[in-house]
């Protein structure tokens, strides 16, 4: 979300591109000005749906822009993000980050009311909630306020109201968003890198259960709930996020360079060369070789022109996949003993293919180093993994996934290094996907349950203290 004095299609158009690693299947763009909400979206890449026309064409100083990368709702132009609800002269366009659990009981329950919905989307639910509320509310606070109360599930949320642009964040905090000053005006984005592409300043994470508001006027924000903990998605830091974002006050280059460290700590191995898997390996495989003293060496390049693997639709097709996306660089693998870093095993088809190709590459050699622990268990919350038995740690030993990927030995980073590389402590970290065990309540899951309050938060300025730079992580 945007708002800028000197016009906000162009910015959040390079704040989308910053952004695109969150979601190649669609991206889209909703403005206000005067009394029209000016909407552009579509399926593809953000370099594909918008140009200079459409850009031009998408008017005035507030506004929000969306990637999307499918949880729930299926891969269908109706679902393309933000979504418009135009209610007694009022238009609000909303975009959501995120991943509800209870879905379904509210939109039976809105259904039963008379609403009708367009898409398959968890997120037109909370629009639906919103507009809904906007009737008998006094104002758009009060209305995410009772929305908020009906959620259960993962929200960064982007809303436009007219021409005020609202950013609000599940209690827990488990999707990223964070605040930034731009020269005209204020950014809020899942990742800080948003703010760098348009040379602005962080200014710090919305917090977990907060509401702000970015009008012409500046920012101001309530605290709609409070938490006995937080839950910060552990996947940004394994995964999703770039490299070069701050997520929650860390760098996350730092964290994935600190878990090389220790996955280094947890399984010496004697090696010629540590060879990262491109991308997502990269920053393990720098902290791994600058703790073993082993050289990083590439022996894999990747075509920099393909999304991810994961976008394919078919198992066959993400297979075949794999091999355009990643070569060998031969020279540097044959008849070497290979530490190979990457950030995470999830179904175990990259990893299998990869040991392959650098064993026909003629590597003697290849010990596997991962920067997550085991993956066993679904996300719920906003990261598209697939069911327990898809995942190939699911219900395997370490010995076992090892010798399914023809590695010559494979260690996983445990558990209690990898919170210690993140640095919050495990109380404030989402860690479903890894234990099972989830920070809210999940139909046939275990919950660690978490005690949310929802306070009669007052209005605050924070304005002043941005302007101090006293709230700066
Ligand atoms: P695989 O083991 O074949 O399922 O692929 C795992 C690789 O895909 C990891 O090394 C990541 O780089 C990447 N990856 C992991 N999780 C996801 C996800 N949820 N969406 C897209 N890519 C992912």
């Amino acid at each position: 979300g945007i708002v800028d004095a000197g016009g906000v299609s162009f910015p959040l158009y390079y704040a989308l591109y910053a952004l695109q690693h969150r979601g190649q299947e669609s991206a889209g763009i909703s403005t206000f000005e005067g009394t029209t909400l000016y909407t552009h979206k579509a399926q593809g890449l953000v370099a594909e749906v918008f140009n200079s026309h459409t850009l031009q064409d998408l008017r005035g100083n507030a506004g929000i822009g969306h990637v999307r990368y499918p949880t729930t709702g299926s891969k269908v132009p109706e679902n393309v993000q933000p979504f418009n609800f135009r209610y007694q002269g009022l238009d609000l366009s909303i975009a959501h980050n995120g991943n509800l659990v209870n879905t379904i009981e509210l939109r039976e329950e809105y259904e039963r009311r008379g609403q009708i919905f367009c898409t398959t989307t968890d997120t037109e639910i909370i629009g639906s909630i919103i507009a809904d509320a906007l009737r008998t509310s006094k104002s758009m606070e009060d209305a995410v306020r009772l929305c908020m109360r009906r959620l259960r599930g993962s929200y960064a949320a982007v809303a436009l109201l007219n021409e005020t642009v609202y950013a609000f964040r599940d209690p827990l905090g488990i999707k990223p968003l964070c605040i930034g000053k731009i020269d005209g005006g204020y950014i809020v984005a899942s990742e800080s890198v948003a703010i760098d592409a348009l040379d602005g300043t962080f200014i710090r994470d919305v917090r977990p259960g907060e509401l702000v508001r970015i009008d012409e006027t500046g920012l101001s924000s309530i605290q709609i709930a409070t938490a006995n903990r937080t839950a910060y998605c552990i996947f940004e830091y394994i995964y999703f996020a770039r490299a070069d974002s701050v997520i929650d006050g860390t760098l996350v280059y730092d964290v994935r360079r600190r878990i090389g460290q220790k996955l280094h700590d947890a399984a010496p191995v004697e090696a010629d060369t540590v060879c990262p898997v491109p991308d997502s390996g990269i920053a393990y495989a720098a902290g791994y070789a600058e703790r073993s003293g082993i050289p990083f060496v590439e022996g894999l390049m990747k075509n920099r022109y393909m999304g991810r693997t994961f976008i394919m639709p078919t198992q066959q097709q993400r297979e075949r996949a794999v091999r355009i996306k990643l070569n060998t660089v031969r020279g540097n693998l044959k008849d070497k003993r290979v530490v190979l870093v990457d950030d995470s095993i999830v179904r175990g088809t990259t990893s299998r293919r990869i040991v392959n190709m650098i064993r026909d590459a003629g590597a003697e050699e290849i010990h596997l180093r991962v920067g997550s622990p085991p993956i066993i268990a679904p996300c719920y919350l906003g990261v598209d993994m697939p069911t327990r038995t898809e995942l190939i740690a699911s219900g395997r030993e370490v010995e076992a996934v090892r010798a399914s990927i023809g590695a010559t030995s494979l260690t996983y980073i445990p558990l209690e290094d990898l919170v210690e590389a993140i640095g919050c402590g495990d109380r404030n970290l989402c860690t479903g996907c890894l234990t099972g065990c989830y920070p809210v309540d999940i139909n046939g899951e275990k919950s660690c349950h978490c005690v949310v309050d929802y306070v009669a938060g007052t209005h605050q300025s924070d304005l002043s203290a941005f302007r101090a730079g006293k709230e700066r992580t």
